[in-house]
């Protein structure tokens, strides 16, 4: 069974394509490589032992989708392939909606046209409205997004919630991840972002191995344990098998679901600071600042459904996510740049 893997060489999409290659699907990945590295493929490849296709290019670009589909025999699709800088989309929002929706609406006309009718989409818990009480549910209430981004997930839910109304024949799954961290146990693939890092883990092992001076902590005064706020972090490699499942389930199913991929269990910044120190003894200095707007103070997920569903369930715990990330950038400093 083929597997069309769209931003393959992304964070999220190579580690993917591990498991992929790991369960013997075939693997095509199309990148146009605008936040990634062709390494990423490379080591992917190096790590199972075994080889995938890989297309440079952009999932806009029809005729080059048409080409990939007229030389693989592609049995479902996996689209991770987007923007997602939630700052930067408040200021760059044309450049977000063309991308990541233009994608979305080149790939599935696409689809159609081969007759594949199956696709995962990288959704985001962002799609949740502020208000909802904690955890989360697929049924809790969505919309209401604060960026551009958020609302780029959300109008995409939509686009493959009607498709599936349209045609019965259709199958998409709508999975909303939580905080994804770690990197693969052999420490050869991971995250490597561009610039400085926006989000909490990236920063802590920026800081950790001396590329920043300390952690700016946003805001000691939420309504949580400590003050700080709390999210599910889910293991990336964890993240990485529910596409599997949900792979799976997509060759059985159609219509639209919507899974939650989270562990259910809320860390806080502090948490997450103190086990990274902890599990791997190093220090991450940090000093408490403003809140950063925008930020609520607790999100986490049901992740029954999921379980229930898809027959799935995060099984790494945060000492894992800690040990993961440093033992990844322990051995790449400069990420795949070395
Ligand atoms: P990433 O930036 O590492 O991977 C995305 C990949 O898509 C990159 O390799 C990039 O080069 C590629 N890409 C972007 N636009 C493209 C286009 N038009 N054509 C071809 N390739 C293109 O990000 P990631 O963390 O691996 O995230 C993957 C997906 O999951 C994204 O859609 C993201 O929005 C979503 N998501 C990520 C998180 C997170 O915290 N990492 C959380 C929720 C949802
Ligand atoms: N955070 C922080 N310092 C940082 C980055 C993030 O204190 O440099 C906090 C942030 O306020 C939130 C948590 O860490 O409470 C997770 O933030 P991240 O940006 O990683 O994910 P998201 O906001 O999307 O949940």
């Amino acid at each position: 069974m083929a597997i069309l893997v769209t931003g393959g060489a992304g964070y999220i999409g190579s580690h993917t394509c591990v498991e992929l290659l790991n369960q013997n699907y075939d693997v095509v990945v199309i990148d146009n490589l605008c936040n990634s590295s062709a390494e990423a493929l490379r080591r992917v490849q190096e790590l199972t032992g075994k080889a995938l296709s890989f297309y440079e290019g952009d999932v806009r670009d029809e005729a080059l989708l048409t080409k990939i589909f007229e030389g693989n025999a592609i049995d479902c699709v996996i689209h991770f392939a987007g923007l997602k800088a939630v700052g930067e989309s408040v200021f760059q929002p044309w450049r977000y909606y063309d991308n990541n929706l233009n994608a979305t609406l080149v790939l599935t006309k696409v689809m159609e046209r081969f007759g594949v009718k199956k696709l995962i989409f990288s959704s985001s818990a962002t799609v949740y409205t502020a208000d909802n009480e904690m955890p989360l549910k697929e049924t809790s209430r969505t919309g209401g997004c604060t960026n551009p981004y958020g609302w780029t997930k959300y109008m995409t839910e939509q686009i493959l919630s009607g498709l599936c109304t349209a045609d019965k024949t259709w199958g998409a799954v709508l999975l909303r991840y939580f905080n994804p961290i770690g990197a693969h146990a052999s420490g050869r693939i991971g995250e490597d972002p561009r610039g400085i890092p926006n989000n909490l883990m990236p920063f802590i092992a920026q800081v950790a191995v001396g590329r920043r001076e300390k952690l700016s902590v946003f805001g000691n005064d939420y309504d949580t344990h400590d003050g700080t706020g709390v999210r599910d972090y889910i293991h990336v490699v964890d993240l990485a098998k529910g596409h599997v499942a949900a792979v799976r389930y997509a060759a059985a199913h159609t219509g639209c679901e919507a899974f939650n991929l989270g562990t259910g269990i809320g860390y806080s910044v502090l948490d997450i600071v103190s086990t990274f120190q902890k599990v791997n003894g190093i220090p991450v200095p940090y000093e408490i600042t403003a809140r950063r707007p925008g930020d609520i103070a607790v999100c986490y997920a049901s992740p029954d459904k999921s379980r229930e569903v898809l027959g799935w369930q995060a099984e790494k715990t945060l000492e894992d996510m800690c040990r993961d990330t440093w033992n990844w950038q322990k051995h790449n400093p400069q990420g795949y740049g070395e």
